[in-house]
C-alpha cells in the first residue's frame, strides 16, 4: 500500500508500506478514506519533537476491511472514526474516562504503528477504539465533521471541559488555529455567554466568528493580556482554552484567567517555563488538560455533528490528495492552511 512517510524534518514522501495484516485477533483492517494533517505533526515536521521515520499521521475515517476473530461490536463493511489513540477500554484509565492514556494504548503514525495519512491502517483493541458511524450518503461536508472527530474537534472540546466551562461564563480562546477555533465551538456548545478569541489572521477571525466568538482582540502578549482585562473589567476570564503550547500563550493564558478559574491546556509544550508553577500559584488560577480521550468524547460529539448543530469540519481549508501530501504540510508551516485535509480513499464498502 502507499502511505506518507516521515523521513526527517521537512521531508514527508509517499512511499510503499506492507499491506497490513490481522497480527493479534482483537486487530482491525480499515481502509482509510480521508485524513488529515495535525498541528502537533508540525512539530514534527518542523524537527522540534522527535518521530520516528516512518509512518505519520494519526487522525482517520474509513472503511472496515477485515475484523480479528476477537473482535466486537465492529464488522467488516462498517464506516469508523478512529480516535487517534487506540485503547483497550477496560483499564483504570479507560474506565475513568481517560482512554487517551490507556495502559496498552498508544498513537497511531508513529513507532512503526501504521499512520493515518495511508491507505489502510492496522488497528490494535479496533472493538474498544473504534466508533461506529450508522448511515451512509453523507456530505462532503458532514465527512469533514465526523474527520475532526478523530483529533481536532475532541481536543477542542478537552481544553473547553478541562477548564470546567459552563452556562454563563466569560471565555478566552488563546490559539486560532484548528484547535483553537475547534475550542469556540465547544465553549459555545457547554453554554458559554461570552468567548474572546485572539487572532489577527482575518480569514480565521472570520471562522471564530461563526463558530460563536463574540470578541476578537487582534493583541498578542502583554496587549493581549491589557485588552482581556480591559473586555472583563479587570476581573479576567472565568476559563481559558490555551490551544498553542508557546511559552508566551501559557503565559497569556494563565495571566487573562480570573483568580479560582483554571486553564484548559491542550497545546503541546514547547518551551513553557517552569516559572508558571508561581502564576499558578499566586494568581490562584488551576492548570489541566492534556491529551484528549478522544474516544470518551466522540459518541456525544457524533451526536452534534450527525444533527447538524456543530460544523467543525470547517477547520478544513485546503485539500490535497495523498500523493500530494507533502503540499498538506508545506500548507500549513507556512500558514497557508488552517488545517489540510488529505483525501485518501473513497467510501463505498467494497464486499
Ligand atoms: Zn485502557
Amino acid at each position: 500500500m502507499r502511505a506518507a512517510l516521515y523521513n526527517g524534518p521537512h521531508a514527508i514522501e509517499v512511499g510503499d508500506r506492507p499491506d497490513p495484516v490481522i497480527t493479534a485477533p482483537t486487530d482491525a483492517i480499515v481502509r482509510v478514506v480521508l485524513s488529515c494533517v495535525c498541528g502537533s505533526d508540525l512539530w514534527y515536521y518542523r524537527g522540534e519533537s522527535p518521530h520516528d521515520l516512518g509512518p505519520i499521521g494519526h487522525e482517520f475515517i474509513g472503511v472496515v476491511e477485515e475484523v480479528g476473530r476477537e473482535v466486537r461490536g465492529i464488522a467488516k463493511g462498517d464506516f469508523v472514526i478512529a480516535p487517534f489513540i487506540y485503547c483497550d477500554g477496560t483499564c483504570a484509565h479507560c474506565r475513568a474516562g481517560v482512554t487517551s492514556q490507556c495502559v496498552a494504548g498508544a498513537a497511531f503514525g508513529n513507532h512503526g504503528i501504521d499512520g493515518g495519512q495511508g491507505e489502510a491502517v492496522r488497528v490494535p483493541l479496533a472493538g474498544s477504539t473504534l466508533v461506529r458511524v450508522a448511515g451512509s450518503g453523507y456530505s462532503d461536508a458532514m465527512m469533514r465533521s465526523l474527520l475532526s472527530l478523530s483529533d481536532v474537534m475532541c481536543t477542542g472540546h478537552h481544553a473547553a471541559v478541562s477548564a470546567g466551562v459552563k452556562s454563563g461564563d466569560v471565555v478566552a480562546v488563546v490559539g486560532d488555529g484548528a484547535v483553537g477555533l475547534c475550542g469556540i465551538i465547544a465553549a459555545r456548545r457547554l453554554g458559554a455567554a461570552r468567548i474572546v478569541a485572539l487572532s489577527r489572521n482575518p480569514a480565521r477571525q472570520e471562522l471564530a466568528r461563526s463558530f460563536g466568538a463574540t470578541d476578537i482582540l487582534a493583541e498578542r502578549g502583554d496587549a493581549a493580556i491589557e485588552a482581556v482585562r480591559e473586555l472583563t473589567n479587570g476581573v479576567g476570564v472565568d476559563a481559558a482554552l490555551e490551544c498553542v503550547g508557546t511559552g508566551q500563550s501559557v503565559a497569556t493564558a494563565l495571566a487573562v484567567t480570573r483568580p479560582g478559574s483554571v486553564v484548559g491546556i491542550v497545546g503541546v509544550p514547547h518551551g513553557v517555563d517552569a516559572s508558571i508553577a508561581v502564576t499558578i500559584v499566586f494568581r490562584n488560577v488551576g492548570l489541566r488538560g492534556g491529551v484528549a480521550p478522544a474516544r470518551a468524547y466522540i459518541p456525544e460529539l457524533l451526536t452534534d455533528v450527525l444533527e447538524g448543530r456543530i460544523n467543525p469540519g470547517r477547520v478544513f481549508d485546503f485539500e490535497t490528495d495523498l500523493d500530494h501530501v507533502a503540499e498538506a504540510y508545506q500548507a500549513m508551516d507556512e500558514r497557508r492552511a488552517i488545517k489540510s485535509l488529505v483525501r485518501i480513499g473513497a467510501k463505498e464498502t467494497r464486499r
